[in-house]
């Protein structure tokens, strides 16, 4: 059986998790969670990274930096994972769905403008797949509309779009190391920002509303209760794990590429004879294979597929109703203009395995499966 997922492993794991064990030092901000924030910083280029719990929690925050009140309205694709409009239904804001482009699955940057009203907030493209949205067009619409841009770049670690590394573009950047990620930590994730004057703002959400982390570098001499948070620091075990692959990121990154590139070739030839459609990599995105998909005909021929390939001992899945027709998308949401291809889209996409040590034969077996699926 091959797996649609296994989550990334790498040896040097539990020496680190061994030393938060034995040192007693397990809470959160210790020195694995400092490493990881700095080896963030350093290769995104982002003013300050701060680990989180979840890329939902930093999704959280960055709405609570972003001041989103009731009634705020947020501009997003209904093509994405819950998360994206909770951290702002929780506010009480309400989320308008936008179409999305049928090549990238990304929110379809030339409709956003018709979208906003004036309640809108902010803006929150979704780099699906880890291959950016058009962010040259969104800035420009949010820095003429003075809106706030969140980046969900929960898949898009690693990737670029014009040389900047996603998560670093908009206001806010948000990272999930959820297990199903490129780099994993279990649960867990990152809020990047760039603006370096909403840094402190952020370590006290993050610190249940004290200036602890102001305390822990010895600015003030006792910490206190000085505005509203959570609790949205993870324990150091959990960075250990991460900071682990984070060391052998260029490895892992280009172990899936080969695997992304490797199931293109195979499957090209099905893409030549317009029986499957394969991704598009926009000119200036550069990707980190975080999926590898086929879009089939339509539902029934999806459907198919995946029964015919999991007869055949590989698991694919499929993902995101999309959210304006879930029961609380429909409650606390609305689409604005014409869902074109969103629904018509996702009910054609299907992902097939990829994973850090997944091997060229399973891809090649599972290519062939495809192939023969449709021979
Ligand atoms: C995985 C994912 C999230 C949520 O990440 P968590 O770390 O599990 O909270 C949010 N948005 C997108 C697009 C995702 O793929």
């Amino acid at each position: 059986m091959i797996n649609f997922n296994v989550p990334p492993y790498v040896e040097n794991a539990m020496t680190y998790i061994g030393e938060c064990v034995k040192n007693q030092k397990i809470c959160g901000d210790g020195s694995y969670t400092k490493k990881c924030n700095e080896w963030i910083e350093e290769r995104t280029g982002t003013a300050k990274c701060l680990l989180t719990t979840s890329c939902t929690h930093a999704t959280e925050m960055a709405a609570l930096l972003a001041d989103i009140k009731p009634g705020d309205e947020v501009i997003m694709p209904a093509y994405t994972f819950v998360s994206t409009a909770d951290a702002f239904v929780l506010r009480g804001a309400v989320p308008v769905f936008v179409d999305i482009r049928p090549d990238t699955m990304n929110i379809d940057e030339t409709l956003i403008e018709a979208a906003i009203t004036e309640k809108t907030k902010a803006i929150v493209p979704v780099h699906y797949a880890g291959v950016s949205c058009e962010m040259d067009v969104i800035m420009d619409i949010a820095r003429r509309h003075h809106l706030i841009v969140i980046e969900d770049a929960a898949q898009g670690i690693m990737s670029t779009y014009k040389g900047k590394a996603l998560g670093t573009i908009g206001d806010y950047g948000c990272f999930s190391f959820h297990e199903t990620k490129n780099y994993s930590m279990g649960e867990g994730g990152a809020l990047l920002i760039q603006d370096p004057a909403h840094i402190e703002a952020a370590e006290i959400i993050r610190e249940k509303g004290t200036n602890r982390s102001k305390f822990f570098r010895g600015q003030v001499d006792k910490y206190t209760w000085v505005n509203f948070g959570s609790s949205y620091l993870p324990s150091d075990m959990n960075a250990a794990y991460l900071y682990a692959q984070l060391e052998k990121a260029e490895e892992i990154n280009e172990a899936r590429l080969a695997c992304y590139n490797r199931y293109y070739e195979n499957l090209k030839e099905l893409a030549d004879k317009g029986l499957i459609e394969l991704p598009v990599v926009p000119e200036g995105c550069v990707h980190n294979a975080h999926m590898f998909f086929v879009k089939a005909k339509d539902i029934e021929e999806r459907t198919a597929l995946i029964s015919y390939i999991k007869e055949n001992g590989v698991m694919a899945v499929f993902h995101y109703i999309p959210l304006h027709t879930a029961p609380a998308g429909l409650k606390f949401g609305r689409f604005h203009g014409e869902d074109k291809y969103t629904t018509k889209e996702s009910e054609r996409l299907l992902r097939l395995p990829m994973y850090y040590g997944l091997t060229l034969e399973q891809v090649d077996k599972i290519s062939g499966l495809v192939k023969s699926f449709y021979a």
